[in-house]
């Protein structure tokens, strides 16, 4: 297949870009380097298979030659990235999600929404299902992201009974691994740069919240099965293994035998309280589930960010 990634220079993006050139497709890769970087995808440049073109979504933009499958992954994803950019995150949601469900439209392709699970806001259902409508604070400051990604569900479903497109959503949850930006501001990268510096490990609240945090190369293998699949209702991808932001500043600590110590600050505005996936339809429909154990995972990403902060990349 000739595929598209939108967001393809970003954590997740550039990743699936990876797996799709392995697997034998070519690949078309779209970003505006907003929040993705570059280096991500320095390593795909001598791939005949693999075309890059610095682009803004959320501007009329046009792809030459046959598509078969259009995977939207463009966005800030970060709490702190989207609360730097609001209204460019509400955009790509929407208007960049509306020209990419045009180009899947046009060229008879199909086509992948990388949703999340801060759909489901502060749920007040434990573990989330899909079916779960969520508790989303509209006007809060992490709205910006959430209604955006809720409204490019809308959107796709719209796409799909309207045009019959053939679409599928991943909410994907909180995912983690090699090419995180270490400045982002999320916990895995703050974390382990922190502890990687010695320097306090700023536990948010009293660190009770809690997340359950998936490989990316789990994740990635998650989204291919979905594309592949005839689901058009929003599909969890994640891993059901919960901690809290404790105990995870923990295990951190003891992997990477830092002398960093805990120091706790505010925790941010409608901060979600507990987020699990419910994984039980993503393994009946997609035989899928995660493989990479939490501590094979961090290993894999300690290594990747011991690189950066030696170099003194993004400190
Ligand atoms: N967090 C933290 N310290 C940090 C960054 C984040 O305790 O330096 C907490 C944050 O408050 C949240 C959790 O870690 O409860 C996950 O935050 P992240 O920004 O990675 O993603 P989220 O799941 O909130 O989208």
């Amino acid at each position: 297949m000739r595929i598209v990634v939108a967001g393809a220079a970003g954590f997740i993006g550039s990743h699936l870009c990876d797996r799709l050139l392995a697997e034998g497709h070519q690949v078309v890769g779209l970003d505006n380097l907003l929040t993705g970087a570059a280096r991500n995808i320095a390593h795909l440049a001598g791939d005949p298979r693999f075309e890059f073109f610095e682009r803004d979504i959320t501007q009329p933009f046009e792809v030459a030659g046959s598509v078969d499958a259009v995977f939207n992954l463009a966005s800030p994803a970060s709490p702190f990235d989207y609360l730097r950019c609001p209204i460019e995150t509400l955009d790509v949601g929407s208007l960049g999600t509306r020209r990419l469900l045009e180009l899947a439209r046009t060229a008879n392709a199909r086509f992948l929404l990388a949703s999340t699970s801060e759909t489901y806001g502060d749920p007040a259902v434990h573990p989330q299902v899909e079916t779960y409508w969520g508790n989303v604070n509209p006007v809060g400051p992490r709205s910006c992201y959430d209604e955006s990604k809720r409204f490019a569900e809308a959107l796709t479903m719209a796409y799909h009974r309207k045009h019959g497109l053939a679409t599928n959503i991943a909410r994907i949850f909180n995912t983690y691994g090699p090419r995180m930006k270490l400045n982002d501001g999320r916990v895995v990268p703050a974390f382990l740069d922190q502890a990687l510096r010695d320097v306090p490990m700023t536990v948010f609240g009293e660190g009770r919240q809690t997340r359950s945090f998936c490989y990316v190369s789990d994740l990635v293998d998650g989204l291919y099965r979905l594309m592949l699949s005839s689901e058009r209702y929003p599909v969890n991808l994640g891993n059901p293994r919960e901690m809290t932001i404790l105990e995870f500043a923990e295990r951190i600590r003891a992997l990477t035998g830092t002398k960093a110590r805990i120091e706790f600050r505010a925790l941010p505005e409608d901060d979600p309280r507990q987020r699990q996936p419910d994984i039980s339809k993503a393994r009946a429909i997609l035989g899928w589930e995660p493989r990479v154990s939490l501590d094979e995972g961090l290993r894999e990403t300690v290594a990747y960010f011991r690189g950066l902060v030696g170099a003194g990349v993004g400190v």
